[in-house]
């Protein structure tokens, strides 16, 4: 099973429907199987409007998941993030509680973002011993020595305010609905690594050996990244046919066109 995994924090630009696309027929070239999974943990920047753009844009794409919530009212009572709660508590619980003796240690870190500049935290946090349990403490994995801790030093499972980061909720979920293959933009390279770190922290079978991840180009607009509007509009309003959408994700996954 693949999956469509949009963040609804804007309306979606012309990479995002590339990528549903790419999905679909990574869905149809293997078991036919396709997950919509709204990721929305990050409340403060959901929109019902984004999340109604997420299905509208997969209606003009005429890509039909067989799994995941149908409309925005499907989603909002049975598949947010917030009804997976439950299982990102108790994975972080086994997080605490597990020992991993020659795996990266988790830790406390109370550092505000100005205080752990590049990766530098002001309390010493790795090595620090604060308590997990203090008040206000991200939990965060110690990626000294790992290959990854360049781009995403020491990343976090778990927020200040107690909820889990998108890292965590990513390798559980993809692990939860058995996802086995799945295309995301190139820019998700260090979270695939840093998802693979929590799923053997979690004690997973190896996310390398259960996931055929493909990492695909960006969509570049005068040399930058393109980002999400905060503004009306939206992908079919660029003057591309889904035939052309399609094309890009052909051209991704090397597929012929
Ligand atoms: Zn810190």
């Amino acid at each position: 099973m693949t999956r469509i995994a949009p963040t609804p924090s804007g309306y979606l630009h012309l990479g995002n429907a590339a990528n549903f696309a790419a999905n679909a027929l990574l869905a149809a070239r293997t078991d036919g199987r396709l997950l919509l999974r709204i990721d929305d943990l990050d409340r403060a920047r959901v929109r019902p409007a984004y999340l109604q753009d997420v299905f509208d844009v997969l209606d003009w794409l005429g890509i039909e998941p067989t799994e995941g919530p149908r409309d925005v009212e499907d989603f909002t009572a049975h598949w947010s993030q917030e009804h997976r709660m439950p299982l990102y508590r108790a994975a972080l619980e086994t997080l605490r509680t597990r020992t991993a003796p020659n795996g990266p240690q988790l830790f406390a870190c109370p550092c505000s973002r100005k205080e752990l500049a590049d990766g530098v935290h002001f309390y010493d946090c790795p090595t620090a011993g604060i308590a997990l349990a203090a008040p206000q403490v991200a939990w965060r994995i110690d990626t000294r020595g790992l290959p990854l801790h360049a781009q995403m030093p020491d990343f976090a499972v778990r927020k200040k305010d107690g909820r889990p980061s998108y890292q965590l909720a990513c390798t559980v979920d993809d692990y939860h609905y058995r996802i086995t293959t799945c295309a995301r933009g190139e820019d998700l390279r260090a979270s695939t690594a840093a998802q693979a770190v929590v799923s053997d922290l979690l004690g997973y079978p190896k996310l390398e050996e259960r996931m055929d991840v493909i990492h695909h180009p960006l969509l570049l607009h005068d040399g930058g990244k393109l980002s999400k509007s905060q503004g009306a509009g939206g992908v079919r309003e660029l003057g591309v046919s889904r035939k052309e959408v399609f094309a890009i994700a052909k051209a991704w996954l090397h597929l012929p066109r």
